[in-house]
């Protein structure tokens, strides 16, 4: 059975908190952890959760005590899981476009370095040789499935090396003396299809025969979650056989044992997390019925930044007539959440939630029309939690400077 949170929970929160509110459950968390652990055990993998999917401190401490490492893209995330009681080695930077010295701070720090360009590789190499080891993230051109904006592995993308610059790569590694540990790849957000982790491995294989030091293979992440109902998810469980069988066979032929990594976000902590907005006016034009709920995309930007689907429900009228709705937010801006949806019969002042709105969702949120950021609360044991403050009005002005004009 899987875990979820009632409405009943739902509403408690939004009474006592207010709205809009991001809502997490712990127990959620949990049980994807263990799903991958179980579907990997025959596989000698490692996971670290890509924390720019949610962030939250206490996301990651709880990540922590679940036994994940941590992915992190930008040095202050690396801080942010160091400071939740991550070590070091539990930590993988994977920055894109990033200063030498954004680098070399992670490397002050110990944590493991993954380098994604020819130009840095030749300056750190150039620099430390062998004493320091790193990763290489490769773009293997495999197209994922998703829509183009979450795809990082095509031809255009901006990520990786192309492995076709491999004899370019060899030089460098070579004349630098550089320690490859291991090699990267991540080519996108939703991998329906678990024979491209399976493609994007066959690359990998190849690849690691021209480096005798690497010791690790990361495979990224791609591990799709559904969003409506009879969508799909990735079949982690199938892809776990198919690896170990694929890991075998490379150990027998090569004599070399190697760790598969993962980096998983979105599978971690998607489903964990409810949006809940209260519907401010329901407004009847003669194209339609809008429902405008107080948020907009400075509060989850998704379905207007990648037309992501959230299925959304009236938690405060769930036996009401259904009827066809256009969900929008109440900023001046073009803010559509959703076009001709079925919702039970949406009343001023209800509650509506969003579902699958763990990852990507407070994180990407902006105080944009100068509006306040949602609060943040983790469900565990079946308590709540408040985990981050809604912004007030003196945080707008926070950093602004007020000058003699
Ligand atoms: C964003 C990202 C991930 C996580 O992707 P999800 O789709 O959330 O699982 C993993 N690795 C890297 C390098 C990323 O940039």
């Amino acid at each position: 059975m899987s875990q979820h949170l009632s409405k009943e929970q739902l509403i408690e929160a939004a009474e006592k908190f207010g709205t809009p509110l991001y809502v997490y459950h712990a127990e959620k968390i949990e049980e994807q952890v263990n799903d991958l652990d179980k579907a990997f055990k025959e596989c000698n993998a490692r996971f670290f959760y890509a924390c720019k999917a949610l962030s939250n401190i206490n996301i990651l401490k709880l990540m922590h005590q679940l036994g994940t490492g941590l992915d992190c893209v930008s040095i202050h995330e690396v801080k942010l899981g160091l400071k939740a009681g991550f070590t070091p080695d539990k930590i993988l930077f994977t920055p894109n476009c990033v200063d030498f010295e954004e680098l070399e701070a992670g490397k002050q720090l110990g944590i493991h370095l993954n380098i994604d360009n020819i130009s840095m590789l030749e300056r750190f190499g150039n620099k430390y040789g062998n004493a320091y080891p790193i990763f290489i993230r490769l773009n293997p051109h495999i197209m994922a499935g998703g829509n183009f904006k979450i795809s990082t592995g095509h031809v255009d993308s901006k990520f990786g090396i192309s492995i076709h610059q491999m004899r370019h790569i060899e030089r460098i590694v070579k004349s630098t003396n550089l320690n490859v540990a291991g090699l990267h790849m991540h080519t996108g957000s939703e991998i329906k299809d678990t024979n491209v982790f399976l493609a994007g491995l066959d690359v990998m294989f190849e690849m690691v025969r021209h480096f005798e030091t690497v010791k690790y293979i990361d495979l990224g992440s791609g591990f799709k979650v559904p969003y409506y109902k009879d969508d799909v998810r990735t079949d982690v469980h199938d892809l776990g056989k198919k690896l170990a069988a694929a890991f075998l066979k490379f150990e027998k032929e090569s004599g070399r044992k190697m760790e598969i990594w993962f980096e998983p976000g979105k599978f971690l902590v998607s489903e964990a997390g409810y949006f809940i907005v209260k519907a401010n006016v329901v407004k009847q034009t003669t194209a339609t019925v809008f429902a405008g709920v107080n948020s907009g995309f400075n509060h989850l930007i998704r379905p207007m930044f990648y037309e992501a689907y959230h299925r959304i429900e009236n938690i405060s009228n769930p036996k009401g007539a259904e009827r066809i709705y256009t969900v929008v937010g109440n900023i001046c801006e073009t803010d559509t959440f959703a076009w001709d949806r079925k919702i039970n019969e949406v009343r001023e002042e209800d509650y509506l939630v969003f579902y699958n709105a763990g990852a990507y969702g407070f994180e990407m949120s902006s105080n944009f029309n100068s509006r306040l950021k949602p609060a943040e609360i983790l469900f565990k044991n079946g308590k709540m939690h408040l985990i981050r403050k809604r912004d007030v009005f003196d945080d707008l002005l926070r950093n602004q400077v007020e000058i003699d004009l």
